[in-house]
Order: structure tokens, then C-alpha cells, then sequence
């Protein structure tokens, strides 16, 4: 255990923030480099090594939190990065992007601020790389037997460096340009560098891991061939087919999916673009979707200097506090400010779209929005509510409906779909096609990395017990786990 007297004399404390002012101007992390560590050991030592970890059971990966609490308190960063890496490939993607469902499980959070379990596992994991103790695991031998993964994104790398190190040959098809799925083209810089994934990718390149970009399956390369020249298919292409808004209007110019409007900027940060095709300089923006995608497109939008940010939200605004419905340890539905709503711009809840004006040109210039209600579990407008705002960008963020299924995957797999369309998977996570797996958000329906990652874990058990018999990888988690929930 840490100090056993931690909790009582240490609050809780997170990383610092750099200034709005300063760090809207650049795509940088906004945590002050370097602000964490100096607290960190204070921090874990608030870790109480619970008899009943419920820590544990928030966290999909299982991660061993009270273990590296106490290395990180010891300030034994090697001890701890191993105890990470037992149960999550990649700490340094979950330590800076998850909702951290382990802290609203912390058994401290009962009646304390939870322990900064997040801040805890990125300061670990970041040391390590610092010190140099993060090296390539190659496999001793190899098995002879190949593997095609489908798609870049948490769950594709973790199912194959899971492989890789259980000494298969495994190849990643990705259709972008570049690695990473929404961790690279998505999600922005200010909240993940991308010197992370580059160095990960690195790594796995390094223990024999193979990468084609720019081929996407389905369309350039097909099915059958797929199968033919591999033992096993891990299908991680993602559910990235975007919810739609069809209100009048929405044929304007400047109306786009989040995702046309998120990757530019990524790609200008990668040296692709000077300026981003799609901007908000200059403009009037209106973000429709209160989520995590919606808050990324109110940060890019700051940054690229939006004279205004509006973000809209239909359900009404979450408490502030959990309520009797939600009680711990479950993963409550709080308003939360994300760094993007530090940074300025207005929220409005309970608010859904009629309809967008546009000018002589065809491009949209007003929004207009009713209030909205729930009465007998409808959606329902409220009277004389309706008003119009400007809005010469407007970013759609209404979440995903389920996997590509214009490119021919689906169908030349003859894989079959779910009741909510997503990828259907056994136990193992086999489709209904032998030797083909699912994980990650084509099976699970949109989720979070933390999820993806877990996914991609398990189903490289399902694929490794497919190919040789008999498996020693582990499986976190059942294609049928949710987080806890009342
Ligand atoms: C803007 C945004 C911000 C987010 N922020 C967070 C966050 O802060 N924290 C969090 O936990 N979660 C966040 N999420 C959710 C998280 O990113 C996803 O749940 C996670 O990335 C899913 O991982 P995946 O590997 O299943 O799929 P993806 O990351 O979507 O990767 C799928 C990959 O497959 C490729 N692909 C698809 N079809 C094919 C094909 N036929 N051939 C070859 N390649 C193909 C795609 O190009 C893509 O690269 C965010 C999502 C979005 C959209
Ligand atoms: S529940 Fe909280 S206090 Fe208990 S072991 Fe986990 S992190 Fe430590």
C-alpha cells in the first residue's frame, strides 16, 4: 500500500493548465509540460489499496491501479510502467483522452474527491519513456501463421501488437494516409500530441508489426483475397458513419460533418496543408452535438480564430452533482467543462435545430433553433421559443450510426450485422464468417478508446486461440460488457 495515512493529509490535485490566453494560439497540449510530476507521488499516495478495488471494475482493461499507485508513490517508474503495461498497450492514449470511468468508481470518491488515478497513469508512462525502459517486445519465435487487421485505430493496434508479440505475422490495413484511426484524424493536437502515436508505431513497427496506408479493404484490395493470402482478418475499421441532420437547409455551404471539418486541421499540424480547406476564421461557428466530438470542434474553432462559438446540446443540462439515480460507483452524466468550454463560447441546452438560412451564394448564415421539452418521453418544441443565431460554420457532432458500409467490407465478408448494425460477434469475437474478428467500435458501436483497446485485447485472444489452439493472451472483457450503469 502507499501511505496509509495518504488520503487524510493530501487533496486531491490535477495537472495544470497553461493559460486560455496563451494556449489558444497554439495546437500544443494545453497541460503545463513538466507541471505533473513534482506532485504525482502526493497524489498516489491518496490510494488507499481498497480490499475491494472498485477502481478495477470501472476501468474495462482491469487495470492494476492499486499496484502502480504504490510504485508511482515509490517513485519507481519501472516497476509501475510494468504493472501498466499488463493490462493496457497504450497508457499514454488512455492517461490523456479517457473519461477516466476508474475515479468515478474510486471507492475514495465516496465521500473525497477521487484519487487522480488519469494523472497517476500518464506520469508513469510518460517517465518511462523518458527514461528509455519502453523497448520493443519481439516475439522469442514465430508461429507461422498470418494475421490482416482492418483499420489503425486503438482497438486495430492493440489487437496486433497483442499478435505480434504472440509471434504471428500481422499486417495493418489502413485507409488513411497515416496511422491511428480517430486518435490521429480526429481527435486534436491540443489534446493528444501525435509524437505519442508516432512513437507507439515505431515500437510495434520495431517487434515486426507491418503497415499499409492508403489501401482501403473493400475498395482496393477485396475479401476473398484477404482470406486467401491470411490465416486470420481483425476487422477494427471503426464505426464512423456520421448521424445526419435533414432539416431544410442542410444542403448549404458550410454545413459539415464534424469529421470533414476535424482532420484538416489535424493534417495541417502534420505539415499537409498551410491553411485547413475548412476554417472558422473569421466566422460565426454553431456546433451541434454537446459531446466529445462537438467539444473538439469548439477548441480547433478557437484556435483558428471563430469570431463566435455556439455549441448546442437537445437534452436538457446535465447536474452538477450526481443524482439519486446515478449513485456511485456507476459512470454519471455530469456537465462537465472540457478544456475546448475553458476556452470560451456559449452552451445552449434543450435546443434543436428547425431549419438553416442561407444567402444569395447558397452558403448558410443563420441557424434557427427551438427550445425543446420532454413530454411523455417526446421531444417536443416548445411554443413561441424559436429564434435565430448567426452561423457561417456549422459543424455537425450528433454522434455515429455504425460502420463504413459503402466500401463493400460488409458484404463481400458477408459478415452479418447486429440489431443495432454493428458488426456481430461470438463470445470470441468471431463473425459469423470463420477466422474473421471483430473489435473496437465496428462491433461495439461508437465508444471510447479505453473500450477500443479492451476490444482489440480480446479479440486478439479470440484470434490467437483460433490460429494455435490454445491462448495465454488475456481477454478483459466480453463483447457484451457495458460500463456500469444503474
Ligand atoms: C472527434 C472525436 C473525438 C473523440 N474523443 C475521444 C476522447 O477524448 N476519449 C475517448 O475515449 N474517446 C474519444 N472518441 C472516441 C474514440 O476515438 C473511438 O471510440 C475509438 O477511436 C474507436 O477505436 P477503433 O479502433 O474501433 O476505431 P477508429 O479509431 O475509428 O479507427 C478505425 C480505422 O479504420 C480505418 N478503416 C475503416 N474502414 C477501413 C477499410 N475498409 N480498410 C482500411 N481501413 C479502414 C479508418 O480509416 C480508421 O483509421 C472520440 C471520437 C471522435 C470522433
Ligand atoms: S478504488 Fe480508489 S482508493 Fe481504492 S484501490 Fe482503487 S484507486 Fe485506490
Amino acid at each position: 500500500m502507499a501511505d496509509p495515512k495518504g488520503f487524510l493529509q493530501h487533496g486531491r490535485e490535477v495537472a495544470q493548465s497553461r493559460p486560455v490566453a496563451e494556449r489558444v494560439k497554439d495546437w500544443n497540449e494545453v497541460y503545463v509540460p513538466g507541471s505533473l510530476l513534482p506532485i504525482i507521488s502526493k497524489q498516489a499516495s491518496r490510494c488507499m489499496d481498497c480490499g475491494i478495488p472498485f477502481c478495477h471494475n470501472g476501468c474495462p482493461l482491469g487495470n492494476l491501479i492499486p499496484e502502480w499507485n504504490d510504485f508511482a508513490y515509490r517513485e519507481d517508474w519501472t516497476a509501475a510502467a510494468e504493472r501498466l503495461h499488463a493490462t493496457n498497450n497504450f497508457p499514454e492514449f488512455t492517461g490523456r483522452l479517457c473519461p477516466a470511468p476508474c475515479e468515478t468508481a474510486c471507492v475514495l470518491g465516496i465521500n473525497q474527491p477521487p484519487v487522480t488515478i488519469k494523472n497517476v497513469e500518464v506520469s508513469i508512462i510518460d517517465k518511462a519513456w523518458e527514461n528509455g525502459t519502453v523497448a520493443p517486445q519481439a516475439p522469442e519465435r514465430l508461429s507461422g501463421k498470418t494475421v490482416a487487421v482492418i483499420g489503425s485505430g486503438p482497438a486495430g493496434l492493440a489487437a496486433a501488437q497483442q499478435l505480434t508479440r504472440a509471434g504471428h505475422t500481422v499486417a495493418v490495413y489502413e485507409r488513411a494516409d497515416r496511422i491511428g484511426g480517430l486518435l490521429r484524424y480526429g481527435i486534436p493536437e491540443f489534446k493528444m500530441e501525435k509524437r505519442h502515436i508516432n512513437r507507439r508505431i515505431e515500437q510495434m513497427r520495431a517487434e515486426g508489426t507491418k503497415f499499409r496506408t492508403g489501401v482501403e479493404v473493400g475498395r482496393d484490395i477485396d475479401a476473398a483475397k484477404l482470406c486467401k493470402r491470411y490465416d486470420a482478418v481483425v476487422i477494427a475499421a471503426g464505426a464512423t458513419t456520421a448521424r445526419d441532420l435533414p432539416v431544410p437547409g442542410r444542403e448549404l455551404g458550410g454545413i459539415h460533418q464534424a469529421m470533414e471539418y476535424l482532420p484538416y486541421s489535424n493534417k495541417v499540424q502534420e505539415g499537409d496543408y498551410v491553411t485547413p480547406p475548412i476554417s472558422a476564421e473569421g466566422k460565426h461557428v454553431v456546433v451541434i452535438g454537446g459531446g466529445d466530438t462537438g467539444a473538439d470542434c469548439v477548441g480547433t474553432a478557437h484556435r483558428q480564430g471563430a469570431l463566435s462559438v455556439t455549441q448546442l446540446e437537445i437534452m436538457p443540462r446535465p447536474g452538477d452533482e450526481r443524482s439519486d439515480n446515478q449513485p456511485w460507483p456507476t459512470f454519471p452524466m455530469l456537465y462537465k467543462v472540457t478544456s475546448a468550454h475553458e476556452e470560451g463560447g456559449e452552451r445552449i441546452y434543450s435546443a434543436s435545430t428547425s431549419h438553416f438560412e442561407g444567402d444569395e451564394d447558397g452558403n448558410v448564415q443563420w441557424l434557427h433553433l427551438t427550445e425543446v421539452e420532454f413530454v411523455d418521453g417526446k421531444i417536443t418544441p416548445r411554443e413561441g421559443t424559436e429564434r435565430k443565431i448567426p452561423a457561417q460554420l456549422v459543424t455537425l457532432a450528433m454522434g455515429f450510426t455504425g460502420t463504413d458500409q459503402d466500401n463493400g467490407l460488409v458484404e463481400q465478408f458477408g459478415l452479418e450485422l447486429d440489431a443495432r448494425g454493428n458488426i456481430a460477434r461470438d463470445t470470441s469475437f468471431q463473425t459469423n464468417v470463420p477466422g474473421v474478428f471483430v473489435a473496437g467500435d465496428a462491433g461495439r458501436g461508437q465508444s471510447l478508446i479505453v473500450w477500443a483497446i479492451a476490444e482489440g485485447r480480446s479479440a486478439a485472444r479470440g484470434v490467437d486461440r483460433y490460429l494455435a489452439g490454445t491462448s495465454d493472451l488475456p481477454a478483459p472483457i466480453r463483447p457484451t460488457d457495458r460500463p456500469l450503469t444503474v
